[in-house]
């Protein structure tokens, strides 16, 4: 590994997007004496918690450029970076994770074929350009199915579900007629996620597979460990290690699947569908900060500075809820919480839908109760 690719205590980490996930990687980053320098559009949580903040356009190369000056290493907290700006930054800095990373996660269709080359299973799709394609996508798969924007689409947004007998031009029209792909309606059991990290010299670690609830397409819980079985969570986990190492990936990876009931083989097994990559951090890793000896936001940070990856180790069972819109009013009654963790975005309105924080609550694993006699 050359040695300017890796950096040291005091160097500054550059972050494109100033929310939540940006802020908690400049907290992790500063507890490593890494000092961090955001760039968004919008002036966010992440500008509380940085030495430099910029705010200016992504396509505004002046600006891009002046930020880069400052930085040696830079990272993002959301996959839609513009193509534009991920080329002109590249040009210049490191971008980890890389170029490759972000071509194929902001593409649903591109990201679905490349999980299906590396012989990863999705559910079944079909891409759709104009109305013809979507009525020969829904003979292909059937209905119900989802249609789904290629591109921008996150928390449930820019997807509609098709149901029988519904007017294929009307919900063309209504995911704006974008490009799109229809995907099979997969019967899950649960959503897991496998949150994993893949340092510069290609060394992989993952946390425990973690279970996820949503409520309105926003992920409201997330326990761990994952109500799998151990081969599920070896596959799982063993999945992710092939994703990032053919995305020839830096930092934090996170894979979400679907566990299905195997109908195929015999009764009782499961067996794992890839939903979607996030190139970064995740909301479902959350409880890593509390609930894990290192977090997703170090583990990522140590991984794109080129250090060692951390332990990943749990320390018990695992409730993490988030807090949306109106549920952080509650903050003072979480604080008085004895196993509760609690976590606040520093966002000024508590508006519907609207991630504020977090509270993590950590138990004893129930092996080890039972080992201790209790
Ligand atoms: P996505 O934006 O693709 O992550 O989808 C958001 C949520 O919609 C997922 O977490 C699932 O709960 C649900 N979902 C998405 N795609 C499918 C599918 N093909 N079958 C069943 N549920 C889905």
């Amino acid at each position: 590994m050359a040695k300017h690719d890796t950096l040291q205590p005091g160097d500054m980490i550059g972050i494109l997007g100033s929310g939540q996930l940006g802020r908690m990687l400049a907290m992790a980053a500063a507890q490593l004496g890494l000092r961090t320098h955001v760039y968004a559009p919008d002036s966010g949580p992440a500008f509380d918690v940085s030495a430099q903040a910029t705010q200016a356009p992504y396509d505004d190369e002046t600006r891009l450029a002046a930020f880069l000056e400052t930085v040696s290493v830079v990272t993002y907290e959301f996959e839609n970076v513009p193509a534009a700006t991920a080329a002109f930054v590249a040009a210049r800095r490191p971008v980890r994770p890389g170029a490759k990373a972000l071509a194929i996660t902001q593409d649903r269709l591109t990201e679905k074929t490349f999980l299906n080359e590396l012989g990863i299973p999705t559910a079944p799709f079909a891409q759709v350009d104009d109305v013809p394609g979507l009525a020969a996508a829904v003979s292909g798969l059937g209905i119900p199915a989802i249609l789904k924007t290629r591109r921008f689409g996150y928390d449930g947004k820019g997807q509609i579900l098709v149901q029988a007998g519904a007017d294929l031009s009307t919900v063309f029209e209504a995911i704006g007629a974008h490009p799109s792909i229809l995907e099979g309606l997969v019967r899950f059991r649960s959503e897991v996620s496998v949150i994993g990290a893949r340092g510069l010299e290609g060394e992989f670690a993952a946390f425990d597979v973690c279970e996820n609830e949503h409520a309105n397409h926003i992920l409201s819980r997330t326990t761990a460990p994952a109500r799998i079985s151990p081969a599920t969570a070896r596959e799982a986990i063993e999945m992710t290690g092939r994703i990032a190492a053919a995305l020839d990936y830096v930092g934090v990876i996170t894979v979400e699947m679907f566990v299905v009931d195997d109908t195929r083989g015999d009764t009782g097994r499961e067996r794992l569908v890839v939903n979607e990559i996030a190139p970064r951090v995740h909301n479902s890793g959350h409880w890593t900060l509390d609930g894990a000896f290192t977090s997703q936001f170090e583990q990522h940070v140590r991984a794109i500075c080129g250090w060692p990856l951390g332990s990943t180790q749990r320390h018990g069972r695992i409730d993490m809820r988030n807090l949306i819109g109106a549920e952080a009013l509650s903050w003072r009654h979480l604080l008085g919480e004895p196993t509760a963790r609690l976590h606040l975005y520093g966002k000024h309105e508590a508006r519907p839908g609207r991630k504020m924080g977090h509270v993590t609550r950590i138990l004893p694993d129930r092996e080890k109760h039972r080992e201790n006699g209790d």
